[in-house]
Order: structure tokens, then C-alpha cells, then sequence
């Protein structure tokens, strides 16, 4: 995953023109192959190499090169239908042969018009995590007059991969998420903020007037923002629990749509339903902490015994789980968060252990055979 580490540059003229230049080089790069109906780099590259070192002395070989290359990717990003703009102050693009991060004296140095300079730079302290990881790009810009840098950063987590205490996460309607270590989160306050927001719009759209509908603009994306915190806020705690790996199953959302038999509130319920945001989160944060995240199949997760793995339907009734051969009572919600941990052990186990692979003509038997060998086998909880 890739993180823009985000600074003021304390730059001169100098860089300032170098901006501004290597915009205008880019630009011409823009015309030369919109002319020529091109943004293949290496047909682009022959069409504008010598044209804009002519037009520009002043920029070395490796910014023209570089502008040449974002020059290619605006181009291919609008398919050639409509022309990319540059104005003088947007963002240039530095590679490695234009730009270095130097994180131990917190400066850069930067290919300029009067050759390779070094500047300092203002970061804010919360970068600092970041610092030890390897950087080979960064973007420039103008903004007032003050000159930001974007420095990417690599952040790999593919370093730490020994999985020894798995998560598992059940995501659901009434409890947005449940986690294997009992832990959960509910939705009163989400249902509640949600209903007054759904009675409000309703009064306004009846009303119709002008300032009602004035209104309704100004709260259009105040209960999507109040949705997103709470999914932020989830998704943090999930992935700080003291856990190497988080697993969590793959959602049939359409399919639970479609089904006929649903009444208005939970068509409502499920419409309004934000697991996919949750999941993004939770991706994206686990990634940052270096914990890989396993999805696993959804199917029979809620109707499993985590005990003694049999499977059956009657074994749940509505958010109460009850096995009929061995008597394990619990929250459905939670037996299904700990079956989906103990599917994610099974599959990481397997990556490492070679199992032969049983030739399944019923999937829907091979995935209840897979719930009930991980359940079986597993000894997480
Ligand atoms: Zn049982």
C-alpha cells in the first residue's frame, strides 16, 4: 500500500520556476500528442523528446522524460476524447532520477533549472512511523505561492505473515460487527440517528417549498458522514485488538436484496446497510498495522455448531443459537464470528501443510465438509 507523506517545502525561485516550466513542458507534450492521436510513451517520446529540450533548455533530460511520462498517463486517463489541462502551479511528478528523500536530515533534494539542490522540509510529526519505509516518487505543487510535496511511501505488510490468533468478524444488520472474542457492536444509536433523519427528509420532501428543499441539500450528506465516523470507529477497534490476522466472510448483499419474502423495515434495514464501507476500512487500517485480512466463505456460518460442528438449519433461531446434538447455546452473531475465525485458521494452516485436493462434485457438501474439518480441527476458543 502506498501512503502520501505530505510536507511544506522551504524552497526558492528556483524550484518555484521549475514547477512552472515543467508544467509547461507537460503541456506541450498534452498538444504534440492529442495532435497525434497518441499515448503510447515510447511513439510519444520520439514525437516530443527533442521539440521540448529546444523549447525548454533549462529543463534537464530526466524532468522532461518525467513530464513526458505524466503527460502519457493524462492522456490515456481521458482516453484522447477530451484535452488535459496544466496550469502553471499544478503538481509535477518526480521519480528516482529526479528526487530523494533524505528522512535523517528531513530534506529533499530535487532536480532543479540550476541542477540538484537540497531543501528542507516542514513534516508533521505524524509521518514519523513512516520514515524507514523506501520512497521513489513524490508530486510537487504551488499552492499560494508555498511549495507542498506528496512523497509516496511504500508500505509493505506482506513482511509479517506468521498467523498464530485470528479474529473473526461477523457483520450483520442489527449488530453491525461481532467479533470471535465477544465483543459487540450495536446499533441503537446508528438505528436511532438513521430513523430521525429518514422522518426528517420525509416532512421536508412533503413540504416541497423552497426552503425545504434548501434544507434537505444542507443534511443530504450529514447522515452519510455520521454512517462513515461510525464505520471509522468500528473498523479501529477491530483492528487494535491484540490479533495477528483478521478474517471476515464474503457478503452476498444483492442476493439477500433479492429475496422475495423480506418485509419494508428490513429491505430498509439491508438497503441502508454500509458492510462493504466497513470492510474497506477495515482493509485498509489492518494493511497500515501489518495484519493480512482472510475473507472466507459465508455459507452455513451462522448455521454451524463452533462446538462440535454439526450443521443444520433449526440449530438457529433468530438471533439465538442452539445446538440440537450437543446443546451449545450462545448469540448467533458470535458462534458465527468464531466459525468464520476458525474457517480463516483452517485456510492459513493449509497454505502451509500440503493437503491433497478432494475432486467435490457438490460444492455446497465441500463447503460444509471445509466449515466442519476447520471447526473440528481448530482450537482457537
Ligand atoms: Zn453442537
Amino acid at each position: 500500500m502506498q501512503i502520501a507523506i505530505r510536507a511544506e517545502v522551504i524552497g526558492d525561485d528556483d524550484l518555484k520556476r521549475t514547477i512552472m516550466l515543467s508544467n509547461l513542458a507537460c503541456q506541450e507534450c498534452i498538444d504534440i500528442g492529442m495532435k497525434n492521436k497518441t499515448y503510447n510513451k515510447t511513439r510519444l517520446h520520439h514525437l516530443t523528446y527533442h521539440v521540448v529540450r529546444a523549447s525548454h533548455p533549462e529543463l534537464n533530460s530526466s524532468l522532461v522524460t518525467a513530464m513526458r511520462d505524466q503527460a502519457s498517463d493524462m492522456l490515456k486517463q481521458l482516453k484522447l476524447k477530451k484535452k488535459p489541462t496544466k496550469k502553471q502551479y499544478s503538481s509535477i511528478r518526480l521519480n528516482h532520477n529526479t528526487f530523494r528523500f533524505l528522512p535523517a536530515s528531513n530534506m529533499v533534494s530535487i532536480s532543479t533549472i540550476t541542477g540538484r539542490k537540497k531543501y528542507v522540509l516542514n513534516i508533521p510529526p505524524y509521518f514519523n512511523k513512516y520514515f524507514f519505509h523506501e520512497s521513489n516518487s513524490a508530486r510537487i505543487r504551488l499552492v499560494d505561492g508555498r511549495i507542498f510535496i506528496d512523497i509516496i511511501v511504500d508500505v509493505d505488510a506482506s513482511k509479517k505473515i506468521k498467523v498464530k490468533k485470528i479474529i473473526g468478524v461477523d457483520r450483520g444488520v442489527y449488530h453491525p460487527a461481532v467479533t470471535s472474542d465477544n465483543t459487540f457492536f450495536n446499533s441503537k444509536h446508528l438505528r436511532e440517528v438513521k430513523g430521525r433523519y429518514r422522518y426528517l427528509k420525509r416532512c421536508l420532501q412533503r413540504a416541497g417549498t423552497r426552503s425545504a428543499k434548501r434544507h434537505l441539500q444542507k443534511i443530504s450528506g450529514r447522515e452519510r458522514r455520521f454512517v462513515t465516523d461510525v464505520n471509522h470507529c468500528i473498523s479501529k477497534t477491530i483492528v487494535n485488538k491484540d490479533c495477528d490476522a483478521i478474517a471476515l466472510e464474503k457478503l452476498r448483499t444483492g442476493r439477500m436484496k433479492r429475496k422475495g419474502k423480506t418485509g419494508k423495515k428490513t429491505r430498509r434495514l439491508i438497503g441502508s446497510w454500509s458492510a462493504k464501507q466497513l470492510l474497506s476500512f477495515i482493509e485498509y487500517k489492518a494493511e497500515m498495522l501489518g495484519k493480512p485480512v482472510i475473507l472466507v466463505n459465508s455459507h452455513y456460518t451462522s448455521q454451524a455448531c463452533n462446538r462440535c460442528g454439526d450443521i443444520r438449519r433449526i440449530n438457529r433461531k433468530g438471533s439465538h443459537f442452539n445446538c440440537c446434538v450437543c446443546g451449545y447455546s450462545l448469540h448467533a452473531d458470535l458462534n458465527a464470528s468464531r466459525n468464520i475465525a476458525c474457517l480463516a485458521k483452517g485456510k492459513t494452516s493449509r497454505l502451509s501443510v500440503n493437503q491433497p485436493i478432494v475432486a467435490c462434485d457438490d460444492i455446497k457438501a465441500s463447503l460444509r465438509e471445509e466449515l466442519r474439518a476447520s471447526i473440528v480441527t481448530s482450537s482457537a476458543f
